[in-house]
C-alpha cells in the first residue's frame, strides 16, 4: 500500500521516520530535521524541505553523504552489498548488466572521478524522466562530469541525491507525475524533428519553415486534436492555434503558449514546454467533459529565435499586428527569401494582418517556459515566477579595414578589423559588467574568407544588449555604439550596423504574477521571484495587453541553447498543476 501524506503528518516521528527510510543512502537524520516542518501540504513542499536540511548543514555532512553513496556499477554493485534501492535503481539503468567494455570505462571513470574529487561520482539514473537514463547517457555524463569544477561537482552531486531521493519518495508514496511525463513525452518525440545538416549529428534545429519545422506544426496540432481542442489552424506565417471553447458562447478567451523553432544545436524544452503544459491542461478539461467561463487559446509559435530570418518574435509579432512586411523580402543563408518559404509552406501572405488579436477579446497573456538560467536549479527549487523580462536590443554588423599579407605588413601599418571587434568584445564586456545587472555579448564572429597568413580585411559580428529597464539598456547600447565608433576611427576602419531587434523591458501584470504566486504556494513550493534574463513571446505581447510568465527549473545548471538542456517530469508536473490552479482561480473569480 502506498503511503499517504495524510499518514506521515499524523504519525509519531519514529512511524513517521520509518515512512522515510532509505531516501537519502544512510542517512536518515535529513527525513527526521524535515520532519520537524510537519504538516507538509505536498511531496513538492516535503521535497524541498530536505534539501534545505542539507544546505544548512553546511559542506561536512554534505561531503559525507556523497561519500555514503556507492560507486555507478563499482564494486558495491559486483559483491551484490548496494541498498536495495541502488540495487534497483543501477540495475533500471542497466548497469547490472555492462559488457566487460563498458564495465572497465567505467571502472576508469570512477578511479578518476575519485581521484579529481575525493568523492564518487553521483548520477541520478533514473533520469529527469523517473523511468532510466540508457547506458549511453550515463557514461556521457560520466564523461562530461569528470572535468567539472569540484566546487560545481560537489553541488552537482547533491542535486542528483535529491533527484534520487525524490524518485524515491514518489515510489513510497506512488506517486507518479503522469502530466509531466506526458509533456515530457510530447517534446522527446517533437525534438526527432530536425533540419538537414543537424538532424544526421543527433543534433536539434528547428529553423522557420523548413520541413521539420512544418513537421514540427503538424504534429502539434494534431496532438492538439487529440487533446481535445475545438479548433485547430496552422495559421498565415505559421502558429498552430488551438482553441478550447469557453461555456457560454462569446466568453472571453485566455492566451497562452510558447515557441516551436529552436536555435541550432538546441535543447528539446526551450519552447516547447509552453505549448505543451496548457494542452495538458485542456486535454484534461476535455477529458472531464469540463468547459470554463473562459476559452482557452493555446498558440505554439513558428517563430521567436530569428535563426533562419532576422526576424525574431515573428510568431507572437504577427499576433500583435507587428509583422514587417520588409521581413519577407529577407533572404536565408541559401539565397531563399521568406517570402518564398512561405509560399513554399503553403502560406497565405495575404492574411498576416488578420492574424493581429484584439485585446478586449482577451484576458491576458500567460506563459510557461524553461528557466534556461542557473538560479531555480542552485536553489533546488522547480518554479519560479517572473516579475519583468529583460529589454533587450541586438545588432549585426561588420567592420571594414584592409586585407594585407600576414608577413609583410608592419604593425602599425594594419587595418585589421577582426582587432577592432576583439577590441569592441572586451569593451562591451566590461561595459555590462558595471551595471551588475546589464548584460552584453557578441555571440557571432566570422572572418569571411579569412586565411592564416591574412590580416582580417573584414571581421563580421553581432551584438546583443539587455538590461531590466529600457533606459538601463539603451544606455549600455549607446556606450558600446560610441566606442565602435571611435575604435575605428582611432584604427582607420570603417563600419556598417544594423539594429535587427529591439524589444521593450515586459514588466509582469501584477494581478497575472499574484495568480503564478498564488497557484506556487497552493503547491507547496516556495515563492521565488525573478527577472527573466531572455527574451520570450510574451514581451510581444506584452504589448497589447497584460502578461505574466511561470519558470520550470532546468537540469545541468539550468544550461539552454544547448543539448544539455533538460527538466525533469516531475517539474513539468508542478507546471501543469500550476497552469490548472492558474485556470482554477480564473474560473473562480468569473463567478
Ligand atoms: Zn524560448
Amino acid at each position: 500500500m502506498p503511503l499517504t501524506l495524510d499518514q506521515l503528518n499524523a504519525a509519531s516521528l519514529p512511524e513517521a521516520l520509518q515512512m522515510l527510510d532509505g531516501l537519502y543512502e544512510h542517512s536518515p537524520w535529513i527525513a527526521e530535521r524535515a520532519l520537524a516542518q510537519r504538516p507538509f501540504a505536498s511531496l513538492a513542499q516535503l521535497k524541498h524541505a530536505m534539501t534545505r536540511v542539507l544546505d544548512e548543514a553546511g559542506v561536512e555532512p554534505q561531503l559525507a553523504l556523497i561519500r555514503a553513496h556507492p560507486e555507478l556499477a563499482g564494486k558495491a554493485m559486483v559483491s551484490k552489498t548496494l541498498t536495495a534501492e541502488s540495487t534497483n535503481e543501477q540495475t533500471k539503468a542497466g548497469l547490472t548488466n555492462c559488457t566487460p567494455e563498458e564495465f572497465a570505462h567505467i571502472q576508469q571513470l570512477n578511479a578518476a572521478y575519485n581521484a579529481r574529487f575525493g568523492f564518487p561520482f553521483i548520477l541520478a539514473v533514473r533520469g529527469p524522466r523517473g523511468t532510466g537514463l540508457t547506458k549511453a547517457e550515463i557514461i556521457d555524463a560520466f564523461e562530461r562530469r569528470v572535468h567539472g569544477h569540484p566546487d560545481f561537482e560537489r553541488a552537482e552531486c547533491l542535486r542528483n541525491i535529491h533527484r534520487i531521493a525524490e524518485i524515491r519518495l514518489n515510489d513510497k508514496f506512488g506517486f507518479e507525475p503522469v502530466d509531466g511525463q506526458r509533456v515530457w513525452d510530447w517534446q522527446e518525440t517533437l525534438a526527432q524533428h530536425s533540419d538537414p545538416g543537424y538532424a544526421e549529428k543527433g543534433q536539434l534545429t528547428v529553423t522557420y519553415l523548413t520541413d521539420a519545422h512544418r513537421a514540427c506544426a503538424q504534429r502539434i496540432s494534431h496532438w492538439m486534436k487529440d487533446c481535445g481542442f475545438d479548433e485547430i489552424e496552422i495559421d498565415a506565417v505559421g502558429n498552430v492555434v488551438g482553441r478550447y471553447h469557453p461555456a457560454t458562447p462569446g466568453a472571453k478567451y485566455l492566451i497562452t503558449g510558447s515557441h516551436y523553432d529552436t536555435v541550432r544545436n538546441g535543447g528539446k524544452y526551450d519552447g516547447r514546454l509552453g505549448i505543451f503544459v496548457p494542452m495538458a491542461c485542456v486535454q484534461k478539461l476535455h477529458a472531464a467533459g469540463k468547459r470554463l467561463p473562459f476559452g482557452i487559446e493555446v498558440v505554439g509559435f513558428a517563430e521567436e529565435e530569428g535563426q533562419r530570418y532576422k526576424a525574431t518574435f515573428l510568431g507572437s509579432g504577427a499576433l500583435t499586428g507587428h509583422f514587417d512586411n520588409a521581413w519577407l523580402d529577407q533572404k536565408d543563408a541559401d539565397g531563399i527569401t521568406m517570402r518564398e518559404a512561405m509560399q513554399h509552406a503553403g502560406l497565405c501572405i495575404d492574411d498576416i494582418p488578420k492574424l493581429q488579436r484584439d485585446p478586449a477579446q482577451y484576458l491576458g497573456f500567460i506563459e510557461v517556459h524553461i528557466e534556461q538560467g542557473p538560479v531555480l536549479n542552485e536553489l533546488n527549487l522547480p518554479l519560479g515566477i517572473v516579475t519583468s523580462i529583460n529589454g533587450s536590443v541586438r545588432y549585426v554588423g561588420e567592420v571594414i579595414g584592409m586585407a594585407s599579407h600576414a608577413g609583410t605588413t608592419p604593425m602599425d601599418r594594419r587595418r585589421d578589423a577582426a582587432a577592432a571587434v576583439a577590441e569592441l568584445i572586451l569593451y562591451a564586456e566590461q561595459r555590462a559588467a558595471r551595471d551588475g545587472d546589464s548584460v552584453a555579448t557578441v555571440g557571432m564572429l566570422q572572418v569571411p574568407n579569412g586565411s592564416i597568413n591574412v590580416v582580417p580585411g573584414s571581421c563580421k559580428f553581432s551584438l546583443d544588449m539587455r538590461a531590466p529597464t529600457n533606459a538601463q539598456r539603451d544606455a549600455v547600447a549607446q556606450d558600446v555604439l560610441a566606442k565602435l565608433n571611435e575604435i575605428c576611427e582611432r584604427r582607420g576602419l570603417r563600419h556598417t550596423l544594423e539594429e535587427t531587434m529591439r524589444a521593450a523591458a515586459a514588466p509582469s501584470a501584477p494581478e497575472w504574477q499574484a495568480r503564478w504566486e498564488a497557484a506556487a504556494t497552493a503547491l507547496g513550493v516556495p515563492l521565488h521571484r525573478m527577472p527573466s534574463g531572455a527574451g520570450h513571446d510574451a514581451m510581444k505581447l506584452h504589448e497589447v495587453m497584460p502578461q505574466a510568465m511561470l519558470f520550470v527549473r532546468g537540469e545541468n545548471s539550468g544550461i539552454s541553447h544547448n543539448p544539455l538542456e533538460s527538466s525533469t517530469a516531475d517539474d513539468m508536473d508542478l507546471a501543469v498543476k500550476a497552469f490548472d490552479h492558474v485556470l482554477h482561480q480564473l474560473t473562480t473569480e468569473s463567478h
